[in-house]
């Protein structure tokens, strides 16, 4: 399998995981409307908050599905592992940015999640394609590595994104 489509798998599980833990809460309280697309200034604040958790994660080893993931992912293509997770990152975002709220069928937990599936699937494909175009995959990996780095801090500053 290649690197684009195992973090393209990896994302995609993140998504679902993520979506059935809001309609857990959506069904308890229904304040937010999940089929609505302001939703996404939310999502991009999860991203931020997820990836600096799988990059704490890693560095201190505390979750070994996590590692051997990105083990596995480091074997593919000798990224290091920040490069790995800035291209995690930039997947995450697009495939999220791309779910389309509008077509989730919030009738029951059920419906719900085989609509994020579906969604999915869709986006997934046509996220494949379009990154298989982008260089940032096929570079030689120079960037530095967690040994560089400063544990204490987190990988990416939600506040330095451009709206
Ligand atoms: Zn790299």
């Amino acid at each position: 399998m290649s690197l684009l489509q195992f973090i393209i798998d990896f994302c995609g599980d993140v998504i679902r995981n993520h979506e059935s833990k809001l309609y857990k809460s959506y069904a308890v309280d229904k304040r937010v409307d999940l089929t609505k697309a302001e939703f996404k200034e939310y999502i991009t604040i999860f991203i931020f908050g997820y990836i600096n958790a799988i990059y704490f994660s890693l560095i201190r080893k505390d979750n070994p599905q996590l590692v051997k993931k990105f083990e596995a992912m480091k074997k593919i293509h000798k990224h290091s592992m920040c490069c790995l997770l800035e291209l995690t990152r930039q997947i995450l975002v697009v495939l999220y940015d791309c779910l389309p709220r509008c077509k989730l069928d919030i009738k029951s937990y059920e419906t719900y999640m085989n609509s994020v599936t579906l969604c999915l699937n869709i986006i997934k494909g046509i996220c494949f394609k379009h990154f298989s175009k982008v260089p940032s995959f096929q570079h030689q990996c120079e960037e530095i590595d967690f040994d560089q780095c400063d544990p204490n801090q987190p990988l990416f500053d939600l506040a330095i994104v451009p709206k």
